[in-house]
């Protein structure tokens, strides 16, 4: 009987005991989003990763990643307690904040803005902006106006030259006179005269068409400067003020999708930030707007040469781990976060990630 009660009491002991050494598996919904989320030979890596392992290690907490495409199915993973927190690069936002809670900032974002490399861009420098211009409406308009203008000074010459004993006219009679005429008129507009009237007349309206053409070239060349830089301009985005209208590409659902509306731009969203930078790539968009450590990570690894990041960061966020409402690994998870700051192991995570990447 005695026995009998002390393995009963031994039991009592050991099986709580038990159940406590047994690792808690949490459920980590996570994002792909490189650096802070990528898959190498089937395994998840990245910044946010290993600092989750980190963390997970020190709260002695097994993980089981739950993957979602885009932020907003990360959330509403939450939501349905599909799983029990997220990571990835999760922006903490007041809007957010009010159905779901974070952890304290785990990393320092932003937006930034990101466009094709200028020499990629057109290929040959200015050229097809030259050919707009050239054919472009304005100037056919007005090569068009000074052609029939043509018409006065080629009339007046003819019918002074036509009577003048040595004028330059081979033909006297109407057609061929004129067409010679013409022919000297135009040419003069351009600054080629290659041969002079000779009668007062003829002379005197030379004198006054050779005026005429140095206004005509002035215009013109001032004209044609004017298109270039409005066409140059127009291409070019330098920074958030010139994105309204522009085509610009981001992921679904957000911080900076959310941005490009109020901005009213023509927004893209894609599934992927990978997706982005291929229509930015093909000329499909204008400029990605994302997260600065994600556009400087791409623009110094795959992007390198085809992409540049522009501008300052136009908007600070602050990354951070999303947790259903009230949920009760919060606490902890922050303590340990200040813990691998205050030793180090945050840092080790940081430079392994982005010592080569200039920060934004
Ligand atoms: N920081 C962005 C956000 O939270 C990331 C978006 C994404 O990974 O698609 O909205």
């Amino acid at each position: 009987m005695l026995r009998l009660r002390l393995l009963l009491c031994l039991c009592a002991l050991l099986i709580p005991c038990a159940t406590f050494a047994q690792p808690k598996t949490v459920r980590v919904a996570t994002k792909l989003v490189t650096p802070f989320v990528m898959e190498e030979k089937g395994e998840l890596t990245g910044f946010s990763i290993e600092l989750w392992k980190s963390i997970a290690q020190q709260l002695q907490l097994k993980t089981e990643f739950v993957r979602q495409t885009t932020i907003p199915d990360l959330f509403a993973a939450l939501k349905a307690k599909r799983a029990d927190l997220g990571i990835a690069a999760i922006s903490i936002t007041s809007e957010r904040g009010q159905r779901y809670d974070f952890s304290q900032p785990m990393f320092a974002s932003g937006l930034q803005i990101m466009v094709r490399h200028q020499e990629s861009r057109g290929g040959g420098g200015t050229m097809p902006g030259f050919i707009k211009v050239i054919f472009g409406r304005s100037v056919m308009e007005m090569l068009g106006t000074m052609l029939l203008l043509c018409l006065i000074p080629a009339h007046l010459v003819w019918f002074s030259e036509k009577n003048h004993k040595g004028g330059f006219l081979e033909h006297t009679s109407y057609l061929p006179g004129i067409w010679k005429a013409y022919w000297w008129a135009a040419g003069t507009l351009g600054a080629q005269a290659d041969e002079m009237p000779k009668g007062y007349v003829g002379r005197f309206v030379a004198v006054f068409w050779m005026f005429v053409s140095i206004v005509f070239v002035a215009y013109f060349t001032a004209a044609a400067t004017a298109s270039l830089t409005v066409e140059q301009l127009q291409g070019n985005i330098r920074g958030p003020e010139d994105l309204p209208g522009k085509r610009v590409a981001t992921t679904r659902g957000s911080t900076s999708a959310k941005y490009l509306q109020e901005a009213h731009a023509e927004t893209r969203e894609t599934d992927t930030i990978e997706n982005a930078f291929k229509s930015l790539e093909n000329g499909e968009v204008d400029a990605v707007v994302f997260d600065a450590p994600v556009l400087l990570y791409y623009a110094s690894h795959s992007g390198k040469g085809t992409v540049d990041v522009i501008g300052k960061v136009f908007r600070e966020e602050n990354y951070g781990i999303a947790f259903p409402q009230d949920g009760p690994l919060r606490k902890e998870i922050n303590l340990t976060l200040l813990k691998l700051k205050e030793n180090g192991t945050y840092q080790q995570i940081y430079d392994k990630w982005f010592s080569d990447t200039s920060k934004p």
